[in-house]
């Protein structure tokens, strides 16, 4: 598999892994296998919002389509069965999300997602991956990529510390491209956003314990959907892990917002280490797998 590939799919089954315990208190289950009829009515390996929201950005990326084009696909997501598992509308919208594509639809495209304090779930992080990977591929860096970063981010999350989270991941994505190692990468990440938090001060604090994420016991990861504890879950299982099943197990293992941990963790894993050391049915068990290979190959055809 390609770089491209083993993120996407590294996302995707991290997501998937994570449905079935979604929202379960830590160390009250224990799965080796994909299951299904968990925490949800769907059944094993239905991936979720994150990689349904990360499909159809990856589409209108490679389709170069408008702003207002992709807030039209994910109320077709959500209402109109488009890129969900089963052609239904989607089972497990986010509250910030759903708030805001209904406006969308009732009221119209113009209008602008939440942007208060309260309003930072992780819900712009789960969807940067392939724009990561996009502005890696064309080339975009430095202030140029922060605005970039911002302009998705606030589409449906009007808050600077959404928009700073999917910065820092979108660099670690970078860092991991060029080759090099998890820590190496997250370190470089830490770097970049204390110089860009500057511009921030009033957001430097929220980000003290993800600089020093991965020396912190396991009792001190928070798994929520609040896009801090969420980054700093996903980083934390990286650090303590030495392969992608791992990586993705600790995830999963956490507890709560298991499958968006999940599929964040199993993204970064995917461009960390070579390999998928998964079984190999599960590839075989996502829903619309021969959809999913099609757009992985038009979206690697447009970074070339
Ligand atoms: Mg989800």
């Amino acid at each position: 598999m390609s770089n491209i590939s083993n993120a996407i799919y590294g996302f995707t089954i991290g997501d998937a892994f994570g449905v079935p315990v979604e929202f379960l208190e830590r160390d009250t289950y224990q799965i080796e296998e994909m299951i299904g009829y968990g925490s949800w009515d769907v059944p094993a390996a239905t991936w979720s919002d994150d990689s349904a929201m990360m499909f159809i950005t990856m589409n209108h990326l490679i389709n170069e389509d408008n702003l207002n084009q992709l807030k039209k696909a994910f109320c077709d997501w959500a209402y109109r069965g488009y890129w969900t598992f089963n052609d239904e509308p989607a089972f497990d919208v986010g509250i910030t999300i759903r708030e805001v594509i209904n406006r969308w639809e009732r009221i119209g495209l113009h209008e602008l997602a939440k942007s208060d304090e309260f309003s930072n779930g992780n819900g712009a992080l789960m969807r940067i991956l392939p724009i990561s990977l996009w502005a890696y591929g064309k080339k975009i860096q430095g202030e140029e990529l922060f605005l970039f970063v911002k302009e998705y981010a606030e589409l449906t999350h009007g808050h600077i510390r959404s928009t700073l989270c999917c910065y820092h991941y979108t660099l670690v994505v970078h860092q991991l491209l060029e080759g090099s190692s998890i820590a190496d990468s997250i370190r470089y990440a830490n770097e970049a956003l204390t110089k860009m938090l500057r511009q921030f001060p009033g957001e430097a604090q929220y980000f003290e314990r993800l600089f020093i994420i991965g020396d912190f016991p396991r009792d001190d990861i928070a798994s929520s959907g609040y896009v801090i504890d969420t980054l700093e879950a996903v980083y934390w299982s990286l650090l303590n892990s030495s392969n992608y099943y791992e990586a993705i197990h600790k995830a999963v293992h956490l507890g709560k917002d298991t499958d968006t941990i999940g599929a964040l963790t199993g993204g970064l894993a995917g461009l960390a280490y070579d390999t998928l050391n998964i079984p190999n049915h599960w590839l075989n068990m996502l829903p619309k797998q021969s959809e999913i290979q099609e757009l992985i190959c038009k979206f690697e055809k447009v970074l070339k």
